[in-house]
């Protein structure tokens, strides 16, 4: 995080606003997982807390109708994260039925 803290304080304030609005949106950790799937870089912490993960990781999800995406989570609270934050994604997609409450 802190090299990211660093990247962000060189950025223009314009760039800086257009993330801050990615993040609102939720549309930053698809970003994320895509760019990660681009790069077909082997997974090697959890994409919800960052622990330490590899193939002998406990939960692995096969996921994506288009692209397939493999995802190693250490606990099942991370995965049950990572499956809701894919949902209200879908659900934002397939228009913007999902009212956010907070
Ligand atoms: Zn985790």
């Amino acid at each position: 995080m802190n090299r990211l803290a660093e990247l962000i304080r060189a950025l223009p304030a314009a760039d800086v606003q257009l993330i801050q609005k990615d993040l609102e949106e939720g549309n930053l950790s698809r970003v994320l997982r895509e760019r990660l799937s681009e790069l077909e870089m082997p997974q090697k912490v959890c994409p919800v807390c960052n622990a330490p993960v590899g193939d002998d990781a406990p939960f692995v999800l096969y996921f994506g109708e288009i692209v397939r995406k493999k995802a190693r989570f250490d606990a099942m609270d991370c995965l049950r994260f990572f499956l809701n934050d894919l949902e209200a994604e879908k659900g934002k997609r397939s228009g913007e039925r999902r009212v956010r409450s907070g």
